[in-house]
């Protein structure tokens, strides 16, 4: 990756209620999240200096630390406005913003109970996580080793960091296969979503994509049924089965960071067509620079 290291950069973090030099925002060695994963985060993207649904950003922030049993100790117009602040106190118009809430120090082991509830937002430069030419080409997808959890083994629809370790491990697979991404199954089998982006896929005018039972519910992807819907595509949220994709002509990934990632193969299935992409792809970026 180009760039230096996250820990050493010029620019401010809002962290803990102020904003702070990026060099000096950092955590003790036993901070309870470190050993038990006990961090909840969210990705937003701004475009033209405002962040694409910071609401519902924040809102999902709040609901993942629940999830985890925490409740995050400001308000969410707080919340906003830390990330608006980290945005601005960095003077970027075109970013990705990353606030993270995590349990901190004051007691180490299983038992959390007595630990303070922090909260940290920074903001960079982050132009796409695939490729301009990946995107262009299509994103090639395998397999994941590692399957989405049930939720009643861990709270699966979080954005919690401990969800992270098995896409951390699925994407490293990928690339050592020389694919540029995952694509995990969930628990009983069912295509669930890539390592960090929800997917669809195309058939004429059907889109058909995963039910938010087991994944994330990606902002972008309810953004993107919307969009489909209002431009006459019919959108089925259900179960489906690795085995039904070679009868789809195309595919996509979703996210805030991937926004929409046309996808050209998973293995050795490949989908030629971008006919939803395209229409998808500029109502997307019409959106969330609010051109429409
Ligand atoms: N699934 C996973 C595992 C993710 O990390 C992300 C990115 N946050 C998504 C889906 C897409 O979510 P969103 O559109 O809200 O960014």
């Amino acid at each position: 990756m180009a760039g230096p290291a996250f820990h050493d950069r010029d620019g401010k973090i809002w962290f803990d209620g102020e904003l702070v030099d990026w060099r000096a925002a950092n955590v003790h060695i036993l901070t309870h999240a470190m050993h038990y994963a006990s961090s909840v985060f969210e990705g937003e993207r701004a475009y033209n200096g405002e962040i694409f649904k910071l609401r519902e950003h924040t809102e999902r922030l709040f609901e993942s630390g629940r999830m985890l049993g925490f409740e995050i100790p400001y308000s969410t117009d707080e919340v906003d406005a830390a990330s608006v602040a980290a945005l601005e106190a960095n003077g970027l118009a075109e970013a990705y913003v990353r606030p993270v809430a995590w349990r901190g120090s004051e007691m180490m082991g299983v038992n959390a109970q007595g630990t303070e509830i922090h909260l940290a937002v920074a903001a960079w430069e982050w132009p796409n996580i695939f490729t301009e030419e990946q995107r262009l080409k299509g994103v090639t997808l395998s397999w994941a080793p590692w399957k989405r959890p049930s939720p009643d083994t861990i709270p699966a629809c979080s954005k919690a960091a401990g969800l992270y370790m098995i896409c951390t491990l699925s994407k490293h697979d990928a690339e050592a296969k020389g694919f540029n991404d995952a694509l995990m199954l969930d628990w009983r089998g069912y295509v669930a979503e890539a390592t960090g982006a929800n997917v669809f896929f195309v058939k004429g005018d059907a889109i058909h994509t995963p039910i938010p039972d087991a994944i994330l519910d990606g902002i972008t992807r309810r953004t993107v049924i919307g969009l489909a819907e209002e431009r006459g595509f019919k959108v089925y949220e259900r179960r489906i089965t690795p085995d039904e994709l070679e009868a789809f002509d195309e595919c996509f990934l979703t996210g805030t960071a991937a926004e929409v990632s046309p996808v050209a193969r998973i293995e050795n299935v490949e989908f030629p067509s971008r006919e939803a992409a395209s229409v998808l792809m500029p109502a997307y970026t019409k959106l969330v620079r609010r051109e429409s």
